[in-house]
C-alpha cells in the first residue's frame, strides 16, 4: 500500500480496497519504525487518525477529492494550528502555531491527512538538513549521506515511503536539490503561484512552496490543491489555476529544449554529464528538438543570491526577539540583554552567519555597493532567461553538481555548501518555475534532471516530466531497506 502513488491510492480508496484509517496507520507505523532517518520533527498520530476518519466519511458520501484520505508530510516551515511549528530552530522549539498556513488550510479542505511535520534546515538555510536544531535527516539511499536541503525531511519521507507526498519550500533550490538527491519529483512553482501566508519567511522575494512527490502526476495533483490566489499574501498572483492533470498526456513532438552552455561545462562531472545526456536523448526520441542556449549571467547567480537572501533574512528574522513568541533566555538583566541573549542562544551558526551578512549588506555604507548591485544582477539574470525562453519552450540541465554527499563532508566549508545550489539558484532569482525529476543513478545514488519553464507554465513542465516518466522507470526505484 505504501508504495502506491496518490493517483493509485485514490482509486483504491474509492474501490474500498482499504480505508484512509488503514492507510494512515500503515504510514504511522513506518514512521516510528524508521525514526532513525530523523525525517519527522513531530508526528501527529492522533490528529492524523482523526483526519483519516473524516476522510473515510467523505469518501463514503462521494464528496471526495483526489487527495481525500491521502497521508502527507508538512515541512515544518508551514504554520499548523495547534501543532508545533519549529522551522528547524531552537528559536521556535516551543512554538505552537495559532493559525494554519493557507497551504495547510487548502490541503485540509482537500481532505489530505497530515502525518506530521518534517525536518528541515534551520529557517530553510542550508543544502543538507544539517543546520537543523533537531539533527540531520538521513538519505534513505545511503544513510551516511545527506538528503539535501532545506526540504530534506520532506524528500526523505517521500523516498523512504514515510508519506505518500510532502510539501516543500524553495528559496534557492530547497525543493529541487533534495528531490534530486533522494530520487523523487519536486516542483518549485512560479513565484506567486502558491500562497506564502503562514509559511515562515526566509527571503520573501524568493520563497515559494511546492509539491514533493513520487512522480509528475502526483505533483500535478498536489500543486492543484496548493496553488491559487490568496488575498492574505500580497505577492500571490491573481491568475486562474489551470487543470494540471488535463495536459499530462500531450505528445512532445516539436518541443524545443534549450541546454544552457554555461551548465554543460568541463566543471560538470562526467558521470553527471553522461546521465543527463541519456535523459536528453529520451526527449529526442519523444520528438523534442534540442538546441544550445547561452545565459552568460548565470555565473553571477550565487554571489547575487548570497547578498539578497541574507539581506531579506536579516529583516525577516528580526521578529524573533524573545519577546512575543519563541525562545526567551533565562533571567535577562535588561531589554537589550533579553534580545541579544535570546537570539544568541536560540539561532544556530548558519542563521547567525546569514543575519550578519545581510545586516552588513544593508548597512548605510554598503547598501549601494552590495544590495543594489545584487538587485541589478538579478535583473540581468531574469533577462537572460527571458531571452532563452523566447527561443525554446523549456530549459534543461543538472539540478546538483554531484549526487548526495556525506554527512559532515561540507560542514566546515560554507562556500562549498553554497555551491551545491549552483544550478538552481538563478531560477529563484528570476522567479521561474522548475522541476527536478529522477534521471538515473551514480554509484547507487539518485541523480535529478532539471526542467525550467516560463512563468506560469507549470502545466507544460508537468507534462514534459510525465512523458519522460512514461518511458523510464527511475522514479519507481526504491531505496533498499525501505521497499
Ligand atoms: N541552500 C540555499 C540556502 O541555503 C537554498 C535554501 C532554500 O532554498 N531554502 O539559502
Amino acid at each position: 500500500m505504501y508504495n502506491l502513488t496518490i493517483a493509485e491510492l485514490a482509486k483504491g480508496l474509492r474501490a474500498g480496497e482499504f480505508s484512509s484509517v488503514e492507510l494512515t496507520q500503515t504510514f504511522l507505523k513506518r514512521i516510528h519504525q524508521h525514526s532513525a532517518l530523523n525525517a519527522y520533527v513531530t508526528v501527529t498520530d492522533e490528529l492524523a487518525l482523526q483526519q483519516a476518519k473524516a476522510a473515510d466519511a467523505k469518501l463514503a458520501s462521494g464528496d471526495a477529492s483526489l487527495l481525500t484520505g491521502i497521508p502527507i508530510a508538512q515541512k515544518d516551515i508551514f504554520c499548523t494550528l495547534g501543532v508545533k511549528t519549529s522551522c528547524g530552530s531552537k528559536m521556535l522549539d516551543n512554538f505552537i502555531a495559532p493559525y494554519n498556513a493557507t497551504v495547510v488550510d487548502k490541503l485540509n479542505q482537500a481532505g489530505a491527512v497530515m502525518l506530521g511535520k518534517v525536518n528541515m534546515d534551520e529557517f530553510a538555510m542550508g543544502s543538507s538538513n544539517e543546520t537543523s536544531f533537531y539533527g540531520p535527516t538521513k538519505n534513505p539511499w545511503n544513510t551516511n549521506t545527506v538528503p539535501g536541503g532545506s526540504s530534506g525531511g520532506s524528500a526523505t519521507a517521500v523516498a523512504a515511503r514515510l508519506a505518500v507526498c510532502a510539501t516543500g519550500t524553495d528559496t534557492g533550490g530547497s525543493i529541487r536539490q533534495p528531490a534530486a538527491l533522494c530520487g523523487i519529483t519536486g516542483l518549485k512553482p512560479t513565484y506567486g503561484r502558491v500562497s506564502r501566508y503562514g509559511m515562515i519567511a526566509y527571503a520573501s522575494s524568493l520563497d515559494q512552496g511546492g509539491p514533493m512527490t513520487r512522480n509528475a502526476e502526483d505533483a500535478a495533483i498536489l500543486l492543484q490543491a496548493m496553488a491559487g490566489f490568496d488575498e492574505k499574501d500580497s505577492t500571490s498572483v491573481d491568475q486562474p489555476v489551470p487543470d494540471y492533470l488535463a495536459d499530462l498526456n500531450k505528445p512532445l513532438t516539436g518541443l524545443k529544449i534549450g541546454l544552457p552552455k554555461e551548465f554543460f561545462t568541463a566543471d560538470l562531472n562526467s558521470d553527471m554529464a553522461a546521465t543527463l545526456e541519456a535523459a536528453i536523448n529520451h526527449y529526442r526520441q519523444l520528438g523534442a528538438e534540442v538546441k544550445e542556449v547561452s545565459m552568460p549571467t548565470l555565473k553571477m547567480a550565487i554571489p547575487a543570491y548570497y547578498v539578497i537572501a541574507p539581506a531579506e533574512c536579516s529583516a525577516n528574522l528580526s521578529r524573533f526577539d524573545g519577546v512575543r513568541f519563541g525562545y526567551r533566555c533565562d533571567n535577562p538583566a535588561d531589554l537589550s540583554d533579553l534580545y541579544t541573549r535570546s537570539r544568541g542562544e536560540a539561532f544556530g551558526k548558519e542563521v547567525k552567519r546569514r543575519i550578519l551578512m545581510g545586516t552588513y549588506a544593508l548597512s548605510a555604507g554598503y547598501y549601494d555597493a552590495y544590495y543594489i548591485k545584487a538587485q541589478k544582477v538579478r535583473r540581468l539574470i531574469s533577462d537572460d532567461f527571458k531571452n532563452a525562453l523566447s527561443e525554446v519552450d523549456v530549459i534543461m540541465g543538472p539540478v546538483t553538481p554531484t549526487p548526495a554527499f556525506g554527512i559532515g563532508e561540507k560542514l566546515a566549508n560554507p562556500i562549498e555548501m553554497y555551491l551545491s545550489d549552483i544550478y538552481t539558484i538563478a531560477i529563484n532569482l528570476a522567479g521561474l518555475p522548475a522541476m527536478s525529476i529522477p534521471a538515473g543513478f551514480i554509484n547507487g545514488l539518485p541523480v535529478g534532471l532539471q526542467i525550467i519553464g516560463n512563468y506560469f507554465d507549470e502545466a507544460r513542465l508537468l507534462n514534459v516530466a510525465h512523458q519522460y516518466q512514461q518511458v523510464t522507470n527511475w522514479h519507481q526505484q526504491k531505496p533498499k531497506g525501505f521497499e
